[in-house]
């Protein structure tokens, strides 16, 4: 049995304590909600913080506040199975709520919350084994080594981000708003991350990121289908986020297709846009866009499954989502 490193346990009530906190010991600690990462990680020694800062007591956090016709503004502490089970997300933003309602066990989602998981880990074969079956092979990239064991001679990080949460985000077009004591910022969800498995987030270690922010529903459809060995517990090995708004005449006036747990951070199709804007959603615009996101997936030999297979599901995937965006419209 794996036991968790001796650490300082803190537990702000606000966010106001929380900053302080961590502008005291940000080179030490680390945040934590539900710990359904963190504590896991601490345990296989991928990182042992001095100071764990608890942000779970801070209440507003934990809210969604508005409308599909305002826009919703879901607190970072709101746990997976509140989100999953929110009427308005399931009826407006329903890539979220299919995205929550799949991730890990229902245990998790009771505990696991949106923070913590559009700022989760990035995973690697190698990487998530016992701290002593590292140091047997040499730590690598991601844990102080020189050597990237998936593609050796790598200069960076091949880990994947495998959260089924943040491209759901993406495709809808969701913000991030992040707070620190020097104040707070909001970006468009995409800007939070990078492609490099190391060093996957673009935010300083001090900012916690307190809300997500989606924008007024107005006619968005969308889902989201994931692919794993098994059709619990499993982190997803493909996610695809798919989202539409069609105008009256049936074509696309906004379309997102994003793919997750491919690379370092959630890669956009960027070619989706091009091809189905102004577009209908027939069989043959459908079997383009596929074949576009077959293109620029690029899985790595470190996940469940091989590339090969994750790759050509990719484009099985993606057409499955758009099929059923198609069906849906025609229904809606
Ligand atoms: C068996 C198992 C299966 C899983 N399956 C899936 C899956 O299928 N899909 C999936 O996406 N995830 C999966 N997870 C990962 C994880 O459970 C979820 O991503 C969960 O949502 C994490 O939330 P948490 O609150 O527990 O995060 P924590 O463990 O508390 O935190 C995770 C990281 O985020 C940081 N953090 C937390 N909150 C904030 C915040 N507000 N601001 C800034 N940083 C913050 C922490 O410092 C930490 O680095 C699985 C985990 C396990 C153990």
């Amino acid at each position: 049995m794996m036991r968790l490193p001796t650490f300082e346990h803190k537990r702000p009530a606000s966010l106001r304590q929380a900053f302080d906190l961590l502008k005291d010991s940000s080179e030490d600690s680390l945040l934590v909600a539900g710990g359904t990462d963190l504590y896991p990680n601490m345990k296989r020694r991928q990182c042992e913080p001095r100071t764990v800062i608890s942000i779970a007591r801070i209440r507003r956090l934990k809210r969604i506040i508005g409308n599909q016709n305002s826009g919703l503004e879901i607190g970072a502490n709101t746990v997976l199975s509140d989100l999953g089970a929110d009427p308005v997300v399931a009826k407006y933003y329903t890539v979220l709520s299919e995205a929550a309602t799949q991730i890990a066990s229902p245990q998790i989602r009771e505990t696991g919350t949106i923070g913590g998981n559009l700022c989760q880990d990035t995973r690697c074969n190698y990487y998530d084994m016992s701290y002593e079956w590292r140091s047997g092979v040499n730590f690598c990239l991601k844990h102080g080594g020189n050597v990237c064991h998936v593609a050796s001679g790598s200069k960076r990080c091949w880990a994947v981000f495998a959260s089924d949460i943040a491209p759901a985000c993406m495709a809808i077009g969701s913000r991030l708003r992040l707070a620190s004591s020097r104040g707070e910022r909001t970006m468009p969800a995409r800007e939070l991350y990078q492609n490099d498995g190391a060093a996957h987030l673009r935010k300083s270690k001090d900012e916690i990121l307190t809300d997500l922010l989606l924008p007024p529903s107005d006619g968005l459809i969308s889902t989201y289908l994931k692919l794993r060995r098994r059709d619990a517990i499993d982190f997803p090995i493909l996610g695809v986020a798919a989202a539409v708004r069609l105008d009256s005449k049936g074509n696309c006036r906004y379309a997102k297709i994003v793919l997750g747990a491919i690379g370092s951070c959630p890669v956009q199709v960027a070619e989706a846009e091009q091809i189905l804007l102004g577009k209908r959603l027939t069989q043959d615009t459908i079997e383009s866009v596929a074949t576009a996101a077959y293109r620029v997936a690029k899985p790595q030999d470190n996940t469940d499954l091989t590339f090969s297979y994750r790759k050509s599901m990719t484009k099985v995937y993606v057409s499955d989502a758009l099929t059923k965006l198609a069906a849906k419209a025609e229904y809606s």
